[in-house]
């Protein structure tokens, strides 16, 4: 599903480059800085949306900071229940995100955290003091009419108070674009 999002947002990269060189590589140039600078920072976190056909995809990617208050491997029962009861609030995509103009039903995701990775590349970030680890969602839901969508209220804010920003990056058959969404600023408009 990851695949799928990112795929959509490059074919619409690849158009933007049709349109004109010059803007492609403003765009190249913004990306690029846009994931050296902000792919993990404290208090951000990234959605992507695509629609395919009548699916509805988004990618939640967030620091576990924001999602949990650690980075570490858990250490006590009471962390390794916090990440479970993290995964869980995730997994309920209906009610995370709430659609406008038609609804939509959860099919299929996939909540995945290094929190909870015992390969060896987690555990030497572990023992760094400056280890960081993400959680990273994956939802592909049905939509009755994904062309009678109007947007979507984004309800993360209120199950993890300690998200202080989500950039957002969207494609619809009819438009794509990109927003800053904030506590106070939680809907996004297609
Ligand atoms: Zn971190």
């Amino acid at each position: 599903m990851r695949t799928l999002v990112s795929v959509i947002l490059s074919l619409s990269l690849i158009q933007a480059a049709q349109a004109g060189r010059d803007h492609d590589h403003k765009n190249k140039h913004h990306q690029h800085e846009h994931h050296q600078h902000d792919a993990h920072s404290h208090g951000a976190a990234h959605l992507n949306i695509a629609i395919d056909g009548s699916q509805l995809l988004i990618e939640f990617r967030s620091p576990a900071a924001n999602i949990v208050g650690f980075e570490h491997q858990p250490r006590t029962p009471q962390q390794r229940q916090q990440i479970t009861t993290a995964v869980e609030q995730l997994r309920q995509a209906e009610q995370l995100f709430i659609t406008q103009g038609t609804s939509c039903r959860l099919e299929q995701h996939d909540i995945v955290t290094d929190l909870l990775s015992k390969h060896d590349h987690s555990h030497r970030h572990d023992d760094k003091h400056d280890a960081h680890s993400d959680f990273d969602a994956n939802y592909a839901l049905r939509c009755d009419n994904t062309a009678a969508l109007t947007g979507i209220n984004v309800a993360l804010f209120k199950q993890f108070p300690a998200i202080e920003s989500i950039a957002v990056q969207f494609i619809t058959p009819a438009k794509q674009g990109g927003t800053n969404l904030t506590a106070d600023k939680s809907f996004i408009q297609f």
